[in-house]
This record gives C-alpha cells, sequence and structure tokens, in this order.
C-alpha cells in the first residue's frame, strides 16, 4: 500500500522506514510540507494519509483527500484536536490516533524543563562556555515541599505526578473523572480546579485541547494563581491565552513559564527559520523574557517514543487497508 506522510523530518523517515510492525509492505511518500487544503491533492496515488500535530486536516482537506480515493488519516500523535473528525466520517475516511506511546518521554520532558528554568541551566550553560563562572542571578528554589499542581491526571500527567512526588512535592491535581484510588495509592489530593490554581507553588498542564480547556488559563484563572507561581505546558499552546499570559509576566505575577507548545507553533515549530525574521510578536515577546524557557514541541521526542509511534502507525495502516480493525483504543470516533 502507498502511503503519503506529511510533515515529515529525518527522524520521522528513519524510524517509519526501520519498522516492521504489521502483515505486509508499505511504500511511504514522504513529504516535508504539511497536509492542508492547498496540498491536499498531492495524496493522489495513496491510499491513506500520515499526518502529524500541525497539518490541519479539516473538511475542504477531507473533500480533497476523498476526491483522490485517500480512506484512512492516520495520525502520528496522541491530540486529535486538528482533525475534523464528524467531516472524516461524512466522506467514510478512517481516523486513528497513537493514544499512548510514551507518557514518560512527555512527563520527563516537563520535568526537565522546570528544573532547567528553575535552576537557570540554560544560562548557566552559557556563561561556563564563556569562562564566566559567576553565580549572579542564578538562585532557584527547593521541589521538595513545594505545591505542584497537575491539571489532567491521564497517562502523562501521572507519570509527572509520580515523579514531583518523588522529588518530595505536595501534589494536587485536576481532572474532570478524578481516579481517587490512583490518587490514595500515588499520594496525590484531588481538588476543584480553582483550589489547585490558588494553593500551588507549580502549575503542570497535562490536558488534552478542547472546547472547555480552550484557554483554561486565561487572565481570570492565571489571576486566581499564587504571586510568582510557575506555569508548564507539554500539552497544547491553546490552552493558555498567550496575551494574558504575557501580561501576567509583565506584572510579575507570574515566576517562571516553561512552554514546549504555542498557541500559534504552527509553520514555525519543527522548522529551522534561522536566517528570517520571526514575525509573530507574541512569540519574540515571550522568548524576550529571563523567566521563560521556550522548546518546539520536543517533549515527544526519544527513541522509545518514535518505535512506538511509527510501530503502531504501520500496523494500523496495514490492518485498515486489509478491512481489519484497528489497534484497540486508536480508531478516533466523531464526539
Ligand atoms: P489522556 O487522554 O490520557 O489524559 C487526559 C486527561 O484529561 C484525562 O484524565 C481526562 O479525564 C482529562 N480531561 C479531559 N478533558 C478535561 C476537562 N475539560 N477538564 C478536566 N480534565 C479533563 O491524555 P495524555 O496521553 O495524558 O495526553 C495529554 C495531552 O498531552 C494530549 O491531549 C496532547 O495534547 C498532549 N501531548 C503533548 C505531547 C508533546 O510532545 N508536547 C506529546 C503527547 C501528548
Amino acid at each position: 500500500m502507498r502511503v503519503s506522510v506529511y510533515d515529515t523530518k529525518r527522524y520521522d523517515r528513519r524510524y517509519f522506514e526501520a519498522s516492521k510492525a504489521g502483515k505486509g509492505a508499505v511504500e511511504w511518500v514522504f513529504h516535508d510540507f504539511r497536509l492542508e487544503r492547498s496540498t491536499a491533492s498531492s495524496a493522489e496515488g495513496s491510499t491513506a494519509v500520515c499526518v502529524f500535530v500541525n497539518d490541519r486536516v479539516d473538511a475542504d482537506c477531507l473533500e480533497i483527500l476523498a476526491e483522490v480515493g485517500v480512506k484512512h488519516v492516520a495520525l502520528r500523535c496522541a491530540g486529535y484536536n486538528n482533525v475534523d473528525v464528524a467531516a472524516a466520517k461524512e466522506r467514510g475516511i478512517a481516523v486513528t490516533r497513537v493514544p499512548a506511546y510514551s507518557p514518560h518521554a512527555v512527563a520527563e520532558h516537563s520535568v526537565a524543563l522546570l528544573l532547567t528554568l528553575n535552576r537557570k541551566i540554560h544560562r548557566a550553560y552559557n556563561r561556563v562556555r564563556e569562562q564566566n563562572f559567576s553565580l549572579g542571578g542564578l538562585v532557584g528554589f527547593d521541589l521538595h515541599g513545594k505545591a505542584v499542581g497537575i491539571l489532567g491526571t491521564g497517562k502523562i500527567g501521572r507519570v509527572a505526578a509520580t515523579i514531583f512526588r518523588g522529588f518530595g512535592c505536595r501534589v494536587f491535581a485536576y481532572d474532570k473523572h478524578p481516579d481517587e484510588e490512583w490518587a490514595s495509592f500515588a499520594g496525590v489530593t484531588y481538588a476543584p480546579l480553582e483550589n489547585v490554581l490558588e494553593r500551588v507553588d507549580i502549575l503542570s498542564l497535562y490536558l488534552p485541547l478542547l472546547k472547555e480547556t480552550h484557554y483554561l488559563l486565561d487572565t481570570k484563572n492565571l489571576g486566581r494563581m499564587k504571586d510568582g507561581a510557575f506555569i508548564i505546558n507539554t500539552s497544547r499552546g491553546k490552552l493558555i491565552d498567550t496575551r494574558a499570559l504575557i501580561e501576567a509576566l509583565k506584572q510579575g505575577k507570574i515566576g517562571g513559564v516553561a512552554l514546549d507548545v504555542y498557541e500559534e507553533e504552527e509553520g514555525v515549530f519543527f522548522e529551522d527559520l534561522s536566517d528570517t525574521v520571526l514575525l509573530d510578536d507574541e512569540l519574540v515577546r515571550l522568548m524576550a523574557f529571563p523567566n521563560v524557557l521556550v522548546t518546539a514541541h520536543q517533549a515527544f521526542l526519544t527513541h522509545e517514543a518514535l518505535t512506538q509511534i511509527s510501530a503502531v502507525t504501520r500496523e494500523n495502516l496495514l490492518r485498515l487497508h486489509a478491512a481489519e480493525a484497528p489497534l484497540a483504543h486508536t480508531a478516533v470516533d466523531p464526539a
């Protein structure tokens, strides 16, 4: 079977080509551009497309995919907010995703961001390289004993909560579907959202982007947080209202922010733009704060995660091509 794969980088190609999962052969057609309405006709000749977080698979794009004979959109990620799942169903196009490839990869990256930001490792690294061994401005705080808020206790949030408990943090959590049995085993306390926001020193987001989580951290909710609190977001950029965040940083309300995702990351993250003028003034403003750390959606980028992503995606492509059911929990159905 032939599969058009969009927004690919060298590491995607390497892991997909190495994967042997599933029964059958796949002819990969790798594209470095993203899938959207204007590029959808490039899928002609493929029975499936494979997409990532910043491809825009809306109704218009799906219309063209259906016309050129595509039967399956395989997301090589967990989040599926960029695919119009109802429109796909209407056109008889199946949608699958990789719901769990390595919750450890993402949870560990969020903690790495926090440790870097708090202990100013990024600044120390640059100083030492220039033989500047001074310590001025590098004061951090102990994580031990601090109150950490986990928003979303799904696969990634639970791993993160366990890591924070290992540091000796007090962990409070908010989830629409709390699991009290897990919480009592893990030493985590569930509380209403407002309560978590008000009491924690560090807030970390592990929520999907949905209508009800869009701009969850807006001016009002940022205002509820403790003065000087830290925020980590490795989930989706649009969980935070960037303008409100910039204002809270300017006022000193928020003490530090670590972001692996950004609401306007499409077309910026994953690209080498070092020779161009960055036109996104809000991103430039964010990066100019000394207490903001940005990585470009790399939390998933571990050997284990890439191996699992390519295996599950390849197996599902072959299964659906052979008119078999996809792997358990990977089908995406309209809400
Ligand atoms: P999950 O589905 O296992 O967990 C999500 C949790 O959020 C669930 O417990 C659910 O009950 C809760 N939830 C859903 N809607 C809610 C709401 N309105 N209010 C409160 N709680 C709500 O997901 P996961 O695997 O832990 O991943 C979380 C998110 O992380 C994904 O949706 C994805 O956007 C993001 N992610 C980012 C990267 C990266 O590289 N940065 C990689 C993987 C996933």
